[in-house]
């Protein structure tokens, strides 16, 4: 399944990643590919807002890995309604670049991502590609100009 988007600001961008903070129920790896400053990050910041994570949201560049408590009673509350399985109670967000797969297990990955309750988002997922289940979320990210993106979402098997 595949959904294209173009987006003609940074906050467009953010938008597009709070909405699809809705449709997260925990256990999702998220891959963004992309050029650097094609927004990936931009738009994992509008995730980390969607999911009521309180910013500010620094890039994980530096840190490679950084590690967010989604603490909001509101949002879970919310979840605890729809069904009592999806409650997220972390994110991680990966800047892979400078990383392989090795230093990536290295830091837990394979207990973090397999966590039903914990949100995966790798950038530059292509460098750790052999870490990467099936079933992760992609997004691709293409710069058209300065303020225009294309952003293509897409699914391979249906949880
Ligand atoms: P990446 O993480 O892919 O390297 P960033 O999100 O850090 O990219 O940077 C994207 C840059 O492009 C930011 O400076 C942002 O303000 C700018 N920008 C301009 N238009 C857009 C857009 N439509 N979507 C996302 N970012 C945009
Ligand atoms: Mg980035």
């Amino acid at each position: 399944m595949r959904h294209e988007f173009q987006t003609i600001s940074s906050e467009q961008t953010k938008k597009l990643g709070q909405l699809l903070a809705q449709e997260l129920h925990g256990g999702e790896i998220i891959c963004l590919s992309g050029d650097l400053g094609a927004g990936k990050t931009t738009f994992t910041q509008g995730l980390l807002k969607g999911l009521k994570i309180k910013g500010p949201y620094t890039s994980p560049t530096f840190a490679i890995l950084k590690q967010y408590n989604v603490s909001s009673r509101k949002y879970n509350a919310k979840s605890i309604i729809h069904n009592t399985k999806y409650i997220i109670h972390d994110v991680y967000h990966i800047d892979a670049y400078r990383i392989n797969s090795k230093d990536l297990l290295e830091l837990g990955f394979a207990d973090f991502a397999n966590n039903a309750n914990s949100i995966t988002i790798i950038e530059w997922p292509e460098k750790v590609k052999k870490l990467i289940p099936t079933d992760a979320l992609w997004i691709k990210f293409e710069w058209l100009s300065d303020k225009e993106r294309t952003i293509t979402l897409s699914i391979k098997k249906e949880h």
